[in-house]
């Protein structure tokens, strides 16, 4: 079970990046899909992916997962990821540039044919609906919108789903971490893509190798902002979790659980790792720790919070060294 030490369950999820791994998730312990990455349909084609067979991926999902959520992130284009069939310009920044939501918002044909296939997949489980990169309702009103039309469609045709299906959004700007309590009005759930917040926080492209020393997820800036979702969350009472890599990294983890963000999705290699550290921390040690990081001015001190607050509950070495990666010299 992943419980602490102190008998608070923790939700394990896994990310896929592709349908196959499904099994390989589910056999290293995910309980559900925190984030199903649904790029693999669409970078590298040369033709938009038929709503058939996204309806069978995403069918599929549901199915391995039948007693567990499985959230469906609708395309993620732009960045770094350009599908040969959409004229996508060369910008001059593409992480700032015409990414995510934005792309979706802009390419109707592209989006309806997604939210259609998902939305006969509900029919086959707990299949949610989670938005990249949102910054303002307007975005997830029109996204609202776009659904309800492909409903009555659905309906008018017969054609079965599960109205009760959830639609939620990531948390990946500063804009979207600030105006949280605005967002949750419209969200049934954050999840909370920490990649992208701290490249967009910090300034620094997570791409950029030169820069990989900058790219600090224990920067006081991040924990604030992580603080300050999970609160929100907490009083609109919808569910937040955290997808990006954050989770999957041991001091970011322990940091997350002492701010109660418990419910974390990551990629399946991870996953027996972050459940030792949960069965072997307190919560309670975990909280005292994010309090003492919260106050603190500094990443060093941070960490230094985290490592203190871990203590002799975890031997961070057999966490194959990766935690020290991302602390700061
Ligand atoms: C993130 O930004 O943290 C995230 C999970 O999304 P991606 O890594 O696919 O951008
Ligand atoms: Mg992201």
């Amino acid at each position: 079970e992943s419980v602490t030490q102190d008998g608070q369950y923790v939700e394990l999820r896994a990310n896929l990046d592709l349908p196959g791994e499904a099994g390989q998730a589910r056999d290293h312990g995910a309980v559900g899909v925190g984030l199903f990455r649904t790029e693999f349909l669409v970078v590298g084609r040369n033709q938009m992916p038929a709503e058939e067979e996204q309806y069978d991926a995403y069918k599929d999902a549901a199915e391995a997962f039948p007693s567990g959520a499985v959230y469906i992130r609708t395309f993620d284009l732009g960045g770094d990821k350009f599908p040969m069939f959409l004229n996508m310009p060369q910008e001059e920044n593409p992480f700032l540039g015409w990414r995510a939501i934005r792309v979706c918002l802009d390419e109707p044909e592209l989006f309806r044919t997604q939210l259609r296939a998902f939305l006969r997949a509900t029919a086959h489980g707990d299949l949610r609906l989670m938005l990249p990169l949102v910054n303002d309702v307007e975005e997830i009103r029109q996204v609202r919108e776009l659904l309800n039309e492909q409903e009555a469609i659905l309906t008018r045709d017969g054609i079965p789903y599960n109205p009760g299906y959830k639609l939620g959004i990531m948390i990946e700007t500063p804009a979207a971490a600030l105006d949280a309590a605005e967002l949750a009005r419209y969200s049934d759930f954050f999840s909370i893509g920490t990649n992208d917040l701290i490249q967009y926080t910090l300034a620094v492209d997570r791409t950029n190798t030169r820069l990989a020393k900058l790219y600090n997820p224990f920067h006081p800036a991040v924990v604030r902002q992580l603080h300050q979702v999970a609160r929100v969350g907490r009083a609109a009472g919808i569910e937040v979790s955290v997808c990006g890599e954050m989770a999957a990294n041991p001091l970011g983890a322990f940091l997350l659980l002492g701010l109660d963000i418990t419910v974390l999705s990551m990629a399946w290699p991870s996953l027996p790792e972050i459940k030792k550290l949960v069965r072997d921390v307190r919560i309670e040690d975990a909280r005292a720790a994010a309090r003492k990081a919260l106050a603190a001015p500094t990443s060093q001190d941070v960490t230094r919070c985290l490592v203190e607050g871990i203590g002799d509950s975890v031997d961070l070495k057999v966490f194959s060294g990766r935690w020290s990666l991302s602390v700061p010299d």
